[in-house]
């Protein structure tokens, strides 16, 4: 196992588009909720999982945020005691602006975290609001501050871009401002309107002006113009970062490789099996405390599906997918497998044949679904 992934489902306010596994954090058994996932390392270390030598951990949500400091500095403890967290290349957390207190990054600090991932979104005041954040600009601009006095040098922050009523210069100001805080890693998402979400109530109710389709492949044209023309190379279709500095966790994902997913609704692939736990967090507390693993799906991935994988998230890289690893992994060509497909889409000019690896062209980086669908059985 390469990495694992921890799942806060706690949030202080509810986003008008976000579809995660959260819940309100007022009143929620929250000191419980950390003693359970610390029940669940357990139950998973004595079904002969180990986590010695991974490579990162991954705090994510809900906001890992949205817990006071000693809840943090417990929840941090617990993970010591199973993880070597010293040996981590990477502890990341995701947080938001207004919850990232001096005090929180100490105890983050302390505990071994090294790496923040920070929901910015925009610069924008007023789209903040919009879009249901309860941050403000100098939030952001507070935070990163704060986090570079505490001693963290590995700070991204998250941007989205087709918000509803979003302009072109809206969009343009708030990559200004994000690049002026010399940031090592930048990730910059398109708005997905997602079932069962304040916007998609609004979307069907007509009074969501979303930017059409070319406006929003604009921005992103714009997104990437502007994190090249600042050294931010894109290694990923919605990944910029410094030379050296991408994430290790996701590429773990994008690379298709093995991951724990601890905490209610989290998922996890492990020995081939794609495994999902238990999302409402009484039932997966209830579980737990009955010592039982929370797991609600699994799925044992075939090796048609694996392949299938290899490619459509190795192409989400700038590197792309390599034949020789490939190989080496299936013990079958690419071409053996995918040649006709592979052919069709290089005609196409949305993939191209750089030495023994495939990538997506500057045009298919734009048109990435249409690619990833040709791999899908
Ligand atoms: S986007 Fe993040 S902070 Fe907002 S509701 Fe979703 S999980 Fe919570």
């Amino acid at each position: 196992m390469r990495g694992m992934y921890i799942h806060i489902p706690f949030c202080h306010q509810i986003c008008h588009y976000c579809d995660f596994n959260k819940v309100f954090f007022k009143n929620q058994p929250v000191d419980e909720y950390i003693e359970s996932m610390g029940k669940e390392l357990t139950l998973m270390q004595e079904d002969g999982i180990s986590f010695e030598g991974i490579e990162t951990v991954f705090l994510g949500g809900g906001t890992p945020t949205s817990l006071s400091e000693k809840q943090l500095d417990r929840l941090l403890s617990i993970i010591q005691e199973h993880v070597d967290v010293k040996s981590l290349k990477e502890f990341s957390t995701e947080a938001n602006p207004d919850e990232l207190t001096l005090g929180k990054l100490r105890v983050l600090k302390d505990g071994g975290v090294n790496r923040l991932s920070i929901g910015v979104q925009s610069f924008d005041a007023e789209m903040l609001t919009k879009i249901g954040r309860t941050h403000s600009p100098g939030d952001a601009e507070r935070v990163v501050t704060d986090a570079r006095k505490v001693g963290f040098e590995n700070i991204s922050i998250d941007l989205i871009y087709g918000l509803p009523g979003q302009s072109r210069m809206q969009w343009e100001d708030t990559l200004i401002k994000a690049t002026e805080l010399d940031l090592p890693h930048y990730s910059g998402y398109s708005l997905i309107v997602e079932p069962k979400t304040v916007f998609y109530n609004l979307m069907n109710k007509g009074k969501l002006p979303l930017p059409g389709e070319d406006m929003e492949a604009e921005m992103f044209h714009m997104l990437i113009d502007h994190m090249e023309k600042n050294g931010r190379q894109q290694y990923e279709i919605s990944n910029f970062s410094l030379p050296g500095l991408q994430s290790i966790h996701n590429k773990i994902y994008w690379e298709n490789d093995t991951y724990a997913g601890v905490g209610a609704g989290a998922h996890g692939f492990l020995m081939g099996n794609r495994y999902s736990n238990i999302g409402p967090i009484a039932k997966y507390m209830e579980k737990v405390n009955s010592g039982l693993r929370p797991i609600q799906n699994t799925h044992i991935v075939t090796t048609i599906e694996s392949m299938e994988e290899e490619l459509f998230l190795g192409l989400r890289m700038s590197e792309g997918v390599s034949s020789s690893h490939f190989l080496k992994k299936f013990g079958k060509e690419l071409d053996e497998v995918y040649g006709s497909t592979l052919d069709s889409l290089i005609q196409s000019g949305l993939i191209e044949r750089v030495g023994e690896r495939i990538k997506l062209t500057k045009i298919g980086v734009f048109r990435g679904n249409e690619v990833f669908q040709q791999f899908l059985n």
